[in-house]
Formats: C-alpha cells, structure tokens, sequence
C-alpha cells in the first residue's frame, strides 16, 4: 500500500495535478516553489504555496497542508480510500498502455455483435469459443471506440497518440479482426487484419512486440513459426501448441533471431514459398 502510493504520487505529481484542475501558481523565487490562489475557499491575495520537490502544499490563509491525496480529499470531500481510487482512475486516463488495454476489451466485446466478424472467423477455421477467449481476438467496427474511450476519461490527445484514432479523429482500426500484441505480456500493439477489400495488415504505430505468445512457446524445445494469425489459431486448435506467428513481419524474425540470447528453441519457418526462402530453418 505504502509503495503503490509513492509510486501514484510519482506518476501524477501535485503540481501537474493543481495545473490540470487549472490552477495557476507562479514561481515564488528561485526554490521550487510556487503560489497562487487557495483552490479550497475564495481569497484575492495568493496565500496556496506548493514545494514541488517535495511535492507538499501549504495555504497561509486556511491553515490546510498536505500531499496530494490530502488536497483531493479537501477539494473533493472525498475519504482517503475514495481519494485513492479516485486519482488511480486519474492517472489510468493517462496511460496510454490502459488505453490499449481498454480498447483491446471493448473489441473483444463487439465480436459477438458483428456476424460478418463471426463468419469470417469460420471461413478461415476458427470455431473454438475457448481460444478465441485465449487469443482475444476481438472486432473493430469502426467509428465506436473513440467514443466510448473518451467516455471513460481518455483524451483525445491521449487517443491520437497511441494511434488508436487517427489525426483525423476517426478510429483507426475499421472492419478488421483485431489481435492483441504483446511484449513481456505487456499489450504494445493492436494488429488488425481487414475481413473487406481494405489492405490486409494494419498495426498501430510503434512497437509491435514479441512473436505471438512468445512466453509461452519459448518453453517447448522446438517451435513453428507461421506468417498468419489464422495459421496460428488453426495449428492451436488442433493441438499444436508449439506454434508462433510473426504477423506477417517477416524481416522481424531475422531480427529475433539475432537478438535470441537465453534458451534457445529450434525455429522451423511455416511459410509461403515466397518468404521460406528467406528464413531456412535454424538453431538459434
Ligand atoms: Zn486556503
């Protein structure tokens, strides 16, 4: 508890949180600190002094002092617990990697609401409700997840960043089944494979993460290594646990393989005859 506090206090720093409330402090001196009005009663004279190395404030003119849980407690008559949970919704908002989490739920949440998405699915093989669960394949419509982000609290800027609206406000991901990426079981990346005439790969800008479920393949002493989801989720669903994906990023594996210094699984590729010849099977 002690720790998780530090850490929110660190991630969302007292000054940072009074200016996004639209405080405005100027800076009182050469120190690190800085006064305005009190936001907790009404004053004319600036009595409200934050120190933000330590991250402490003090009005002269009410007497109250404190962190920031103190000064959300105060100016939102909250209690401690409901102060906490209150600015941990704050600095989620702010996350770019909830965002990505976020967006890959409600995706999941549409596959069901959409039958082309399902259809498409069973065209290409996939039928077992447990592992699509597993893979968290899920449906981007198009034109619902902005709104439903902004909703929760993220910002549009927020959103435009991580890629998931594009700069012209729109969602970037628009009929395509979307596929989590992860790196260290982190989501980095959503990969969206179009069920239209639309281009067939998309990832959002940014990292793309690890081959697909890497952590868990790894563990096997030989492993296959195909381009497709679909390759993937067909292979998993018949028991063949063994099986990675690359995505369709062919020059990742050359850059894996490079990079591979721990256990070392031996890698057979699974390819079209187009791209095999560009990655023999080898021993990492
Ligand atoms: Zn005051």
């Amino acid at each position: 508890m002690g720790e998780d506090l530090e850490q929110l206090k660190q991630q969302l720093p007292l000054l940072d949180y009074l200016r996004q409330q639209n405080w405005i402090g100027q800076r009182a001196g050469q120190g690190p600190e800085f006064v305005g009005l009190c936001p907790l009663h009404p004053e004319t004279r600036p009595s409200f002094y934050v120190n933000a190395r330590k991250n402490l404030f003090y009005c002269h003119g009410c007497g109250q002092g404190g962190d920031l849980i103190r000064f959300v407690e105060l100016s939102q008559h909250l209690s401690f617990r409901q102060s906490l949970a209150y600015l941990e919704r704050q600095s989620a908002v702010a996350d770019p990697d909830a965002a990505l989490r976020q967006a890959s739920v409600f995706y999941q949440q549409q596959l069901d609401r959409y039958p082309m998405a399902r259809r498409y699915l069973e065209q290409r093989g996939v039928r077992d409700p447990a592992l699509i669960q597993e893979l968290q394949i899920g449906y981007a419509p198009g034109g619902s997840l902005r709104r439903h982000l902004l909703a929760q609290g993220y910002s549009l800027d927020l959103l435009r960043r991580t890629g998931l609206v594009n700069p012209q406000g729109h969602d970037a991901l628009y009929q395509r089944l979307v596929f989590p990426c992860c790196q260290d079981s982190r989501i980095v990346n959503l990969y969206g494979r179009s069920i239209g005439t639309a281009f067939a790969h998309r990832f959002l800008p940014g990292a793309k993460g690890d081959l697909v479920a890497w952590e868990s393949v790894r563990q096997f002493p030989s492993v296959i290594l195909v381009e497709g989801m679909f390759d993937l989720a067909v292979l998993w669903q018949a028991g063949f646990r063994h099986v990675t994906c690359s995505l369709a990023r062919i020059s990742r594996l050359t850059s894996f393989v490079n990079s591979a210094t721990t256990r070392a699984p031996f890698i057979s590729a699974l390819m079209s005859t187009q791209t095999a010849a560009a990655n023999r099977p080898r021993r990492l």
